[in-house]
């Protein structure tokens, strides 16, 4: 039997396309022809089970192996195996509908996956590294032949008579000169530690030498001999494909450890099984975050049948679950995934919704039958929880009952228990809710001092995104806003009935005005003579909660230019009703007068820690100087 032929493709130069084009992700050859060898195996195991094979399956191991002087790389396996006919119709006729085809989407196509996954080019993928291939194989058929193919990447093949003896399938690349990196031990292993570490078929790479026990010596000591042992490269059984029944919390642990051999334990994980309407199983874990999320990403592997597939998994898990770790198989997805495909398909988004839902219904689940624990966790799953109520409105409605907000007391409510809390003393006369916090406690003490003296509470919103939690939450809860407390003075923060006169005539308050403004003589401090509680001091620096939203948005590229330029706009409070001010409202000494006003403003400046530089140094000289 002899036999030369033509690939069935119109185009003569497809090969010389195919490698030139697909140069960036070589090393999926490797990946292509593994899980073809996985699948012939699975096969041969299903015909078994069946009953429409009744040989002998023998040891179903895949074998890889490379001759560095030979210059190739073999792949063998004990599945199915083809006979000639199968070659010709399974690999000669490469899977795509034509050449023209072809040659216009893969001008479109940006990366080999999309053009391997769209046209069915796993096999042909080995052409990126050979000048040809060959395959020797044999038919688990009832009478087969054994076969041989070999073909240099032209699109003529030739396919004769082969010489395996056993069922199965050897596929042999004669590397070429820009495949030669793979002709390494460490290259391969690097390559079979990424993509198939999980397959389901043991699968050996080189051998390794073990001391084995061999009877004893005279002395009656066991004596040992080096054998050389099958170096099998993969974990068949992962732990996503065994069920959540027979697994332990240290299985789950030694699987992390595992996928991320220096990281801390996670906090606990989810274990996802589907049949229906998509399948997908995977184990989600809850990492350590503190208060950096951006170093974490990009932690979740995404398998297709145990194959590893990507860790981009952008597009399948929803943004603000990338911060998880962990892995996702399903055979839903195809092993030639492309970024074109994900957003196009209908099952990443079902994927979406259901991981989604699972981590909001685990999260509850923690809060709801062990709050200590929960509460515990919270400084690093708090980010988490805020980030997905932001991004994802379904996630929102779950998370609306967990999400938890904590004081400088260091005490945590719901959003529901502090609403309760706080309705009493913080509902201002429209009968709107004014949550009041602080994001750097010490700096703001004063503030908080004088707030709690007002019995209002103070939340604590230190972390990168509490500003967009905020503006998120006001949004959704009814008559609720959030105030720092900053900014305005305690008395004014929630606006009660109407605040009574101070003590000041109209004319003294006009004076007192003018005095400030001159000693004080900056644009960006606004004046204003307000009636407080006497015992409040005497000056205040706020700026207004809208204003400095604005400029925080600015400054993070949000927002409108406008506000970025902006200079500070800071209000100046003056208690009418405080000693000193009526005091320096009667002062006859002028510069006493000024001086006095200047000590009182740059007192309120010192407690916000905006006195600085040489206004400080004055403040000083002042001080000395009064006393
Ligand atoms: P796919 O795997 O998506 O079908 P490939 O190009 O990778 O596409 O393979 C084409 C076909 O060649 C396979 O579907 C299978 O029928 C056959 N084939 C490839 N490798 C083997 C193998 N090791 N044993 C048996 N059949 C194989
Ligand atoms: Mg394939």
């Amino acid at each position: 039997m002899q036999e030369k032929g033509t690939i069935s493709i119109h185009t003569e130069n497809i090969f010389p396309i195919i490698k030139k084009f697909l140069y960036s992700d070589h090393e999926i050859f490797l990946r292509e022809l593994v899980s073809n060898a996985v699948d012939a195996t699975q096969k041969i195991k299903r015909l078994a089970a069946l009953g429409q094979y009744n040989g002998e399956l023998g040891d179903l191991k895949i074998e890889i192996s490379f001759d560095e002087k030979a210059k190739t790389i073999t792949i063998s396996d004990r599945g199915l195996g083809m006979t000639a006919e199968e070659i010709k119709k399974y690999i000669n006729q490469i899977a795509f509908s034509g050449a023209e085809e072809f040659m216009e989407k893969f001008k479109e196509a940006k990366d080999a996956n999309e053009i391997i996954g769209r046209f069915g080019l796993g096999f042909y993928s080995a052409f990126m590294v050979s000048d040809s291939v060959e395959i020797q194989t044999l038919s688990y058929q009832e009478g087969a032949e054994p076969a041989h193919w070999v073909c240099d990447g032209s699109t003529e093949f030739e396919i004769n008579e082969g010489s395996l003896a056993e069922r199965g399938t050897e596929i042999t690349l004669h590397i070429n000169k820009d495949g030669e990196e793979f002709l390494s031990k460490y290259k391969l292993q690097e390559i079979l530690d990424k993509y198939c570490k999980f397959l389901p078929v043991p699968i050996k790479f080189g051998t390794t030498t073990q001391e084995e026990e061999d009877g004893v010596d005279e002395e009656g000591k066991p004596k040992y001999t080096s054998v050389e042992v099958d170096n099998i490269i993969n974990d068949t059984n992962p732990i996503w494909t065994k069920a959540p029944a027979e697994l332990k919390d240290e299985d789950y642990l030694n699987f992390y450890k595992q996928l991320y051999p220096f990281s801390e334990d996670p906090l606990f994980w989810i274990h996802l099984n589907v049949d229906y309407p998509f399948n997908l199983t995977g184990v989600l874990y809850f990492p350590k975050l503190k208060n950096d999320f951006e170093v974490q990403r990009n932690k979740i592997k995404l398998f297709s049948r145990q194959v590893f597939i990507t860790d981009e998994v952008k597009d399948i898990v929803p943004e603000f679950l990338m911060l998880l770790h962990g892995v996702i198989d399903s055979p839903d997805i195809p092993l030639n995934v492309s970024r074109s495909f994900l957003q196009a398909d209908s099952n990443v988004k079902k994927i979406n919704t259901y991981i989604t839902k699972k981590v909001g219904d685990k999260l509850g689940e923690l809060f709801k039958n062990d709050r200590p624990a929960y509460e515990e966790k919270w400084g690093d799953i708090g980010l988490f929880v805020k980030y997905g109520m932001i991004s994802d409105d379904k996630f929102y409605d779950k998370a609306k009952d967990f999400v938890l907000l904590t004081n400088i007391k260091k005490e945590n409510f719901t959003l529901e228990e502090y609403k309760e809390k706080v309705k009493p003393e913080q509902t201002d006369k429209d009968g709107n809710l004014v949550y009041i916090y602080t994001n750097d406690a010490p700096k703001q003490d004063a503030f908080i001092q004088s707030a709690t003296k007002k019995g209002y509470d103070i939340l604590l919103m230190n972390s990168p995104i509490d500003g967009h939690f905020i503006g998120h939450v006001e949004h959704k809860l009814d008559k609720t806003s959030f105030k720092r407390v900053d900014a305005d003075v305690a008395d004014k923060l929630i606006k009660k009935e109407d605040a009574p006169a101070h003590v000041l005539t109209e004319e003294q308050t006009t004076a007192v005005k003018s005095v400030f403004e001159k000693a004080i003589n900056k644009p960006a401090y606004r004046i204003e003579v307000e009636s407080l509680s006497p015992d409040e001091l005497p000056v205040t620096v706020t700026m207004d909660e809208f204003m400095r939203r604005m400029k925080e948005m600015a400054a993070m590229g949000g927002g409108m230019g406008f506000y970025g330029s902006m200079p500070d706009n800071y209000k100046v409070i003056i208690n009418g009703n405080h000693k000193l001010i009526s005091r320096i409202a009667s002062e006859e000494n002028e510069e006493l007068k000024t001086s006095l006003s200047k000590q009182a403003f740059d007192l309120a400046l010192l407690s916000q820690g905006l006195l600085t530089g040489a206004e400080l140094t004055e403040f000083v000289n002042r001080s000395v100087s009064l006393i």
